[in-house]
């Protein structure tokens, strides 16, 4: 507590009653927090008081000193399990001789805003009375109370307030009122409350019918039960979107979906009841069930065991699973075991949608839209307001490491030190997020995906709108990469045409390079703002000089970055087409070495001659052939020289499926000489590439040299950023970028650096793929244009800690 406070709380002591004013800020909407405080003030026999603003939660109390310092402490103390206080401000006023203890109407001013509650999953107490047979809301799929329930995806505007949800469509029945109003009941002030009598319902549709309702109710959940259990593809409505659900261990399901989806070899996530499901497949230790029982019920990446039932299909060529366990009631029935049937194992759950294309949420929508891929529809009424995928997260050295920060953990904000200006960064052209910043808030939004298409555009630009409705922002800088043909660069360029809605001042603009954007990433994350060492290793990120890089050495602070070292340019045989068959990067970085030591390579006869033959004009003409510095591109074609993979299906399938051949045992890697002297450094690959070479023609088995490969890089990482301290004495390394994703590079690159005495940073919260750029443009922009005043605010900062 501060001094003044403390002061005024002395001379209050003896005069009764007080009356104090307290504004608590955080999640604090939504969470059952008005209840509590109602319960906290009758514990202390307060009176006064409370409603939800768009500043936070609004309290006023009067009675005791004793009683309103008590209670000012068990606010913190005693917190609703959803609640996550930022800030509790109180002071002290002339008590006016309040009666009683009320909560009052909401109140909303334009400028102020509030943190949004991410979905929750289903609560225990929930889950006990779904499967309760006296409940009145046995069985019934959308079960919900103040500590749980859909939040974000279903919210329209603040306050949060029903009439402001989609649920403003349902009018509850007397019982559900009456738990609405009861300050004593779990439901007190739950906005999504219903029972079968009032609230949302669910229904069953054939795909083949045009729309016809073939059953609703249980009985559409044990028809949609009986259709899984016998091969058939059913599109699930679920929280923030629909899902597509089949047998996860029937392959023939599997494979007709994945022809059905067009999607040849992309991992499916899939769902299993509980942890004991999962562990009869997977193996999972403490901090992965954790994490897979957590409220947020991502989607985790575990490692499947030799003998799991799960077909192979699930995740071809991968050692991993990504699985979820159930969060809405609505999964629960789907996958509960009951006694008169062979329960489904697991589902596949992937997202409902064609490709690459946004996931449906409408129920028209959706029956147009999926209708090519399902057999059958399980539909519901309650409109799902804002598209959220799942969340994919991993466990990294005991740690959570996000992979994608979707549903459950969007809106919910990263926190700096420093007051940023009110930002939008438009963010990357693949796994795009935005992100809105204020005070010192970045509100990241959910996973929008890969900008190719008008649908996933739309969504980009509906998002934004509504970020900056939600947390009331009006950009005063727009952040965008430098790449002059990606989609959220042409946005970004579109509004500096034509004016940014709803900002009245002039609103600067800011291109962020893209590896600069992934460090500063991972620094703001890690709240470091001094300069670094960052390596971002990723697959394409448009250079400075024109070019694409993507295995860069910076040394840089949020303002500025310096080009330290990268991987020596290669061509990018073909631009696209290099980037879908690795093949053709092999054949590029292999283009300078004597033919007496690449002839007679099996990589080349696997490519058509005539296409060879293009290739090798294309790099020799530069014909619509970049240069490029990526490492991404790197891996991709020593996996196709390895005859792993030429041609890939999703963005990565060649490191990935790399890195899972990769011998754990192997502790050695190839030397890979660096030059001296002179910065920057351009890292010359072709040393290990013809040791790759001798081992691939004395026989050494691709698990083997996979793992040396891997080592390889790990090693020069740490040698170059040894150059760099030399250079530049600084000690702190930050790594992003979605090479760095490959959990057995990661490992043994943090190993090396740390052996040489460096301090380390990765990504845990934010991805460390391009879904992680949005929030390092934000805190670039910011600095730029803030510049050296910022720099006087953190030092401050700095030394009160
Ligand atoms: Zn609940
Ligand atoms: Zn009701």
């Amino acid at each position: 507590m501060s001094a003044p406070c403390a002061t005024y709380l002395a001379e209050a002591v003896g005069i009764k009653p007080v009356r104090a004013r307290i504004i608590v800020r955080g999640i604090v909407q939504g969470v059952g927090f008005r209840p509590f405080i109602y319960r906290l003030a009758s514990d202390h026999e307060l009176k006064g008081w409370v409603l939800n603003s768009t500043e936070g939660v609004v309290i006023e109390v009067e009675g005791s000193t004793k009683g309103i310092e008590e209670f000012i402490a068990n606010i913190t103390l005693k917190v609703p399990p959803l609640a996550v206080i930022e800030r509790v401000k109180s002071s002290f006023l002339p008590p006016v001789g309040y009666q009683s203890f009320i909560i009052q109407a909401s109140q909303e001013q334009e400028d102020k805003f509030v943190l949004i509650s991410p979905d929750i999953c289903i609560c225990p107490d929930c889950l006990r009375e779904l499967f309760d047979s006296l409940d009145r809301r046995y069985h019934y799929p959308f079960i919900n109370c103040t500590n749980c329930g859909p939040r974000f995806t279903i919210v329209k505007d603040i306050p949060y307030d029903r009439p402001k949800t989609t649920m403003t469509v349902f009018q509850m029945c007397p019982s559900c009122e009456e738990e609405y109003y009861n300050p004593s009941d779990r439901r007190f002030h739950a906005q999504p409350n219903a029972c079968p009598v009032c609230g949302p319902r669910v229904w069953l549709v054939d795909g083949e019918a045009a729309g016809d309702s073939l059953t609703d109710g249980e009985e559409a959940i044990t028809a949609a039960r009986h259709l899984l259990r016998r091969g058939a593809t059913v599109a699930v409505k679920g929280l923030g979107g629909f899902h597509l659900a089949c047998d996860a261990t029937n392959s023939a399901a599997i494979a007709l979906l994945r022809e059905r989806k067009y999607r040849v070899n992309k991992p499916f996530a899939i769902m299993s009841l509980d942890c004991q499901a999962v562990e009869s497949y997977c193996h999972v230790n403490d901090a992965e069930k954790q994490l897979l029982e957590s409220p947020q019920r991502p989607i985790v990446l575990l490692r499947r065991k030799a003998d799991s039932p799960i077909s192979a299909s699930v995740a071809p060529g991968n050692s991993y699973i990504g699985v979820m366990l159930p969060y809405t009631p609505l999964h629960y029935l789907l996958l509960e075991r009951r006694g008169d049937e062979t329960n489904n194992l697991a589902l596949v759950m992937t997202s409902g949608n064609m490709s690459e294309e946004p996931i449906a949420i409408g129920n028209d929508e959706a029956l147009e839209r999926l209708r090519p891929l399902a057999d059958a529809f399980l539909l519901h009424d309650r409109d799902i307001h804002v598209r959220c995928d799942d969340s994919v997260t991993r466990v990294f050295d005991g740690k959570e490491a996000v992979i994608r920060r979707s549903r459950s953990y969007a809106p919910f904000p990263v926190r700096f030190n420093f007051e940023m200006r009110q930002v939008l960064a438009c963010g990357a052209e693949l796994k795009n997020t935005f992100c809105v910043t204020k005070e010192n808030y970045a509100f990241l939004s959910q996973h929008i995906g890969d900008m190719e298409n008008l649908e996933t555009l739309n969504s980009f630009e509906a998002g934004i709108e509504h970020f900056k409705r939600l947390f009331r922002v009006s950009p005063e800088v727009i952040a965008y990469d430098l790449h002059p043909e990606y989609l959220p660069t042409k946005y970004a360029a579109r509004l500096k045409r034509e004016g940014v809605q709803g900002s009245s001042t002039e609103v600067q603009f800011v291109a962020v390079q893209h590896h600069h954007a992934h460090i500063a990433s991972c620094m703001a994350e890690n709240g470091v703002q001094e300069p670094i060492i960052g390596v971002a290793f990723d697959g394409i990120g448009y250079g400075e000089d024109g070019q694409i890089w993507g295995g860069e050495f910076l040394v840089c602070d949020f303002q500025h970055f310096e080009r330290r070292a990268h991987l020596k340019y290669v061509v990018l045989p073909g631009g696209e087409a290099a980037i879908r068959k690795p093949y053709r990067m092999a054949v590029s970085h292999l283009y300078n070495l004597p033919s007496a030591l690449t002839s007679g390579l099996t990589l080349f006869d696997r490519i058509n001659p005539v296409e060879l033959e293009i290739i090798r004009r294309q790099i020799e003409r530069r014909l619509n052939s970049p240069l490029t510095s990526s490492c991404g591109r790197l891996f991709d074609a020593v996996s196709s020289l390895l005859g792993i993979c030429d041609v890939i299906t999703y963005e990565g399938q060649a490191a990935i499926e790399m890195e899972m051949l990769a011998d754990e045992s192997v502790e050695d890697g190839y030397h890979w000489p660096l030059p001296r002297g002179k910065f920057p450094i351009a890292i010359n690959q072709e040393h290990i590439l013809r040791d790759i070479i001798h081992d691939l023609r004395a026989g050494v088995p691709i698990t083997v040299i996979s793992a040396k490969f891997h080592n390889a890089v790990a090693g020069m990482v740490s040698e170059v950023c040894c150059l760099i301290r030399e250079r530049d004495g600084l000690n702190r390394v930050a790594l992003s970028g979605g090479v760095f994703q490959n959990v057995y590079l990661l490992k043994r690159t943090l190993s090396h650096l740390q052996r040489q005495g460096f301090e380390t940073h990765i990504h845990h919260q934010v991805p460390c793929n391009d879904g992680g750029i949005a929030l390092g443009q934000a805190v670039v922009a910011n600095a730029k244009v803030t510049g050296p005043e910022l720099k006087r605010s953190l030092y401050v900062l700095g030394s009160t800690g």
